[in-house]
């Protein structure tokens, strides 16, 4: 197949998606390997940096760098090979993970790992090595992926097989060695296009611990925590439906409402503008955990994959309602002896700064296989924090609070969500070991370091002076 070469050239600002952090960079938008080479040719001429950029869903500065040459991948979506037999699916990087599961779903397949987004690419949630809701059976998407193409910043074009010693080095690497541009990806069976899940009020940490145990053989769980409590909240497990139905597995019949109430979709964010203070989210969070129902009673629900898996994508843009300051997310995840007591604190710490966090999801995961990685046999917590200008310190210091919790645990804290870690705290919470071959790794393929990103340079993962 032939794609111009040309990059396309203009100049952009691009954000984080927490709106914490943005950037004006020269944009490059190639639809090739070749484009992509060809720009990392013009920033060595230029004597720009390169950062690399998805669909723009990493939280903070992950996907940013000012004045840098930033190379989105995200017109690169042609599938080159679908085999409906196997479930192996040979595709450009920039698809999105909504191009994907929209394209295999009718032949009876679905994403194996997915995040709480669609909208990522292929090639940003592999940078970042995502997990989903079965991390602990499923284990992260790079675990499904056979080989990789990446163009490194030299403009060559390598494939990248599983047990090439440095496929974990280009998975969860960050973007930091190389432009991922086709991906290789095993998908799951499925019979059906929904999900059966029970859902269950679960008044306290011990009952959200308990819950998991209790479900640990589901195909998913996952819990939201009222981050205005002592841990109570609403668990959820969910199944996929094992008999077939062939129209569920229509795309169309994942449809996701044009409206929400009296209100058109996007607009809605808006309208939680105004609900984000301290008081209405005390509020909202005490209704939501009410309509959970009781303790001893669980609800069933049937759901389509896209609403049970994708719930914050059906409100487009609903991280504006945290403008003018947008959010900072923090997630670590604590081996599972020490998680009951780090979550604990961390909400205390929030709830003593009076920084009570607006959304807070609790999961349950094993280790990853990354050079850098971010997971560990535990759970870990993901919390939405409000960054409110005047209280920019009061935000960093509660941040840093909680990070020192789940570090001194042996906790990892996840880089794709983060905007204020600092170095000393990443290289406490990252394995020696990987962390030296990252390096090696960067000095071997990127020795005047031309790839980099704004969270490179803040924790100095793998920089190199220039
Ligand atoms: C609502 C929401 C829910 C989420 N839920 C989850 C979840 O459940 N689990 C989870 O693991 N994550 C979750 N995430 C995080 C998200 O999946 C990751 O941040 C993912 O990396 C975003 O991919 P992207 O395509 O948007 O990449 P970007 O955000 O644009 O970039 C992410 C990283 O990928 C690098 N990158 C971009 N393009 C390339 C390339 N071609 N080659 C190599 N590196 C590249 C960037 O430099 C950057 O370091 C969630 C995010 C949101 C907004």
């Amino acid at each position: 197949m032939d794609f111009p070469a040309h990059p396309n050239l203009t100049d952009a600002y691009l954000e984080g998606f927490g709106l914490t952090n943005g950037a004006s960079v020269r944009l490059a938008r190639p639809t090739s390997p070749e484009g992509v080479a060809k720009a990392f040719g013009l920033a060595r001429k230029d004597n720009r940096r390169v950062v690399l950029r998805g669909g723009g869903r990493s939280y903070g500065d992950q996907s940013l760098l000012g004045e840098a040459l930033a190379i989105d991948v995200s017109r690169m979506k042609s599938v080159f090979n679908w085999d409906t037999a196997e479930g192996l699916l040979d595709i450009q990087a920039g698809a999105t993970l909504e191009d994907v599961w929209r394209f295999v779903l009718e032949d009876g397949w679905f994403l194996p790992v997915t995040p709480g987004t669609s909208r990522a690419t292929l090639a940003g949630a592999l940078a970042s090595n995502v997990h989903g809701k079965n991390n602990l059976l499923a284990g992260t998407l790079g675990e499904w992926v056979e080989e990789i193409e990446v163009v490194l910043p030299d403009g060559s074009l390598r494939t990248v097989s599983k047990d090439d010693s440095r496929f974990w080095g280009f998975v969860g690497g960050l973007g930091l060695l190389g432009a991922i541009v086709r991906v290789k990806l095993r998908l799951k069976r499925v019979v059906s296009g929904e999900v059966d899940t029970v859902v269950r009020q679960v008044p306290d940490w011990d009952a959200q611990f308990a819950a998991f145990e209790e479900f640990a053989k589901a195909d998913y769980t996952v819990s939201w925590v009222d981050g205005f409590s002592s841990g109570r909240g609403i668990f959820t497990a969910g199944w996929h439906v094992p008999v077939a139905e062939a129209s569920t597995l229509r795309a169309e019949a994942q449809g996701i409402s044009p409206a929400i109430g009296l209100f058109s979709k996007s607009e809605a964010w808006r309208v939680l503008q105004h609900l984000t203070s301290r008081s209405d989210m005390r509020v909202l969070s005490a209704l939501r955990y009410r309509m959970g129902g009781f303790p001893t009673v669980q609800k069933s629900k049937r759901q389509t994959l896209a609403a049970f898996h994708y719930p914050l994508d059906y409100v487009p843009d609903w991280q504006r309602s945290y403008l003018p300051g947008g959010l900072v997310q923090f997630q670590a995840a604590v081996p599972r002896d020490e998680a009951r007591r780090v979550f604990q604190k961390q909400l205390e710490l929030c709830q003593k700064a009076r920084m009570e966090p607006y959304l807070v999801v609790m999961k349950r995961h094993r280790p990853d296989c990354a050079m850098l990685p971010y997971l560990v046999d535990g759970y870990s917590l993901a919390l939405d924090l409000h960054r409110i200008l005047s209280r920019e310190e009061d935000l960093r210091r509660l941040y840093a609070e909680m990070a020192e919790v789940a570090i001194a645990a042996g906790g990892r804290v996840y880089l794709t969500k983060d905007a204020l870690l600092t170095p000393d705290q990443f290289s406490r919470c990252t394995p020696k070991g990987g962390l030296t071959r990252f390096r090696e790794l960067k000095k071997e393929i990127d020795p005047d370091g031309l790839l980099t990103s704004a969270q490179n340079e803040r924790l100095r993962i793998a920089t190199v002076r220039r």
